[in-house]
């Protein structure tokens, strides 16, 4: 039976680098869903739809197609054939992917998409409701989180690393706003499922992450 690790947390919490790291210590496939949702939020506003207003954004859904390969072991995302892997990383795609992600036919146009990668191999998953309804029944559940202070200044350092002119205070006040609507929507909001180890990475580096998670991991699988 192949195994399922489902990761879920607020933003920033350093899911997708730490679930990266740990998958390739084990040897699991790595699957960020948050990507998915940031594919339809980005052909949305390319559409030049407004993201919240959910009539418009269901319209679209039919002409959207999405794909995601791994490629030289990394998660590439396909949005009709285009690889929009770096643009959906643009800040503004991730409020986009926050509006359209309350959405529940949005929800569902990914669910089988999602749970398809778990049929087939042993996966680390992360978003924020994998272990509560997308893998219920998976093996290991985390919950992963730290402060907001720390998690903005990650992300303000990650973003000023690549070289994006953003203010500390806009990165803490657009992930307090994210969290805010993913903890609050009425379809499948974040929260630690019942079965979920929680994880608070506020005390630690990047490494020490990785460590504590790839041990919950071994520790929950037996592997
Ligand atoms: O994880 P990431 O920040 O890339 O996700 C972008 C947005 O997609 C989140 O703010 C959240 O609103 C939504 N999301 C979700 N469910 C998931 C993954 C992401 O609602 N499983």
């Amino acid at each position: 039976m192949n195994i399922a690790v489902a990761i879920d947390g607020p933003v920033g919490a350093g899911k997708s680098s730490i679930a990266r790291q740990a998958a390739k210590k084990i040897d699991f496939i790595y699957v960020d869903t948050g990507a998915m949702y940031r594919g339809i939020g980005l052909y949305t506003v390319r559409k030049g739809v407004a993201t919240r207003d959910a009539e418009a954004v269901i319209a679209l859904l039919p002409e959207i197609k999405l794909d995601i390969k791994i490629v030289e072991g990394a998660q590439r995302v396909f949005l009709n054939g285009e690889d929009v892997s770096e643009d959906i990383r643009l800040p503004e795609i991730s409020m986009a992917a926050s509006d359209v992600s309350a959405i529940p036919e949005v929800r569902a146009f990914l669910l089988d998409l999602q749970r398809g990668f778990a049929k087939t191999n042993n996966v680390i998953m992360d978003g924020r409701d994998i272990g509560t309804v997308i893998l219920p029944d998976a093996q290991v559940k985390i919950y992963l989180t730290a402060d907001a202070e720390v998690r903005a200044k990650r992300r303000y350092d990650e973003l000023i690393a690549k070289g994006k002119d953003v203010k500390y205070e806009d990165v803490l006040a657009d992930l307090n706003q994210r969290d805010y609507n993913d903890m609050n929507r009425e379809i499948a909001p974040l929260r630690a499922a019942d079965d979920a180890v929680i994880a608070d990475t506020t005390e630690l580096d990047f490494e020490q992450s990785c460590e504590l998670i790839v041990e919950i991991i071994k520790e929950k699988a037996g592997i």
